[in-house]
């Protein structure tokens, strides 16, 4: 048996515990839920396995070693012992970094982050897990950190982000269909099946397309932009009203309905978007 060459940047990383390999990964808490009598089951979105799946025994107990460090959206060092061709792994230890507790103690943030939380264990399968870390974590922080009134647009510009890694952005300054070039400042249609928005002629062929505005074009535009915050300087101090934000909750959910691509309900999207319908 021929074992492949050693990466030395994994050594650090790799280690055997009781005979299975041990990952030492940077990781953040996706999702939780109780497992048994006192553990839970997490998903974990980690720099080195992407996302996992991971039993924290003992977890509801009073001392419980992990204490609050495995709560929805915290963020620290996970230690993880990989049984190959088990989906479900066992969670030795998180050192706790981050717990985020702005996003827990704030309704209109937790329910961005959860909706941006939900899409990306929707869609992250099997991209470069450190990128894709790295936007998890750099978005949640961003909808953490949004000022008042802006976690919605953190929200927005945390989905767009993740979809534009995932690399599915839609046409936007070309005709999804002829590819002509398209003034910036015009409403055009936009189609979720066409990939993006039309120029007036094509538009007319797209089934279910919709008007975009010029204006919220360029948001997206802005929010998919490598290295933009929601609220940063691409978008600096957008504030949307409350039928804008609906507007684009509903544009983003088709898309994302079509090009996810199952029959699951997108539930925390969902009540993110009706909390916006009551007029929060
Ligand atoms: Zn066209």
């Amino acid at each position: 048996m021929h074992w492949p060459p050693l990466d030395p940047t994994e050594l650090s990383t790799w280690r055997v515990y009781f005979g299975m390999p041990l990952v030492v990964t940077d990781a953040c808490v996706l999702h939780t839920f109780d497992y048994l009598d006192s553990s839970r089951i997490i998903r974990l979105a980690t720099r080195d396995l992407g996302i996992v799946s991971v039993v924290a025994r003992g977890a509801r107990r009073p001392r419980s070693k992990f204490g609050s460090a495995v709560d929805l959206f915290a963020q620290g060092v996970a230690h993880v012992q990989v049984k190959a061709a088990r989906d479900l792994q066992t969670l030795v230890s998180f050192d706790l970094s981050s717990g985020r507790s702005r996003l827990s103690s704030d309704l209109d943030r937790f329910v961005a982050a959860s909706a941006f939380v939900e899409l990306a264990l929707r869609t992250a399968h099997d991209e470069s897990h450190h990128a894709l870390f790295d936007v998890i974590t750099t978005e949640l922080d961003c909808i953490a950190n949004a000022a008042g009134g802006l976690a919605p647009v953190a929200g927005l510009a945390a989905c767009w982000r993740l979809i534009g890694e995932l690399g599915f952005s839609p046409a936007l300054d070309h005709c999804c269909v002829c590819h002509s070039k398209l003034a910036p400042d015009e409403q055009l249609p936009f189609s979720c099946q066409g990939g993006g928005v039309a120029c007036t002629r094509c538009g007319s062929s797209l089934t279910a397309s919709r008007l975009l505005p010029a204006g919220a074009r360029a948001a997206i535009r802005g929010w998919l932009a490598p290295g933009s915050s929601g609220t940063g300087s691409t978008s600096d101090g957008l504030r949307l009203s409350t039928p804008e934000l609906r507007a684009h909750q509903r544009l983003l959910r088709e898309f994302l309905v079509f090009h996810v691509g199952d029959d699951r309900e997108l539930r925390a999207f969902l009540s993110w978007e009706r909390g916006a319908m009551g007029g929060s």
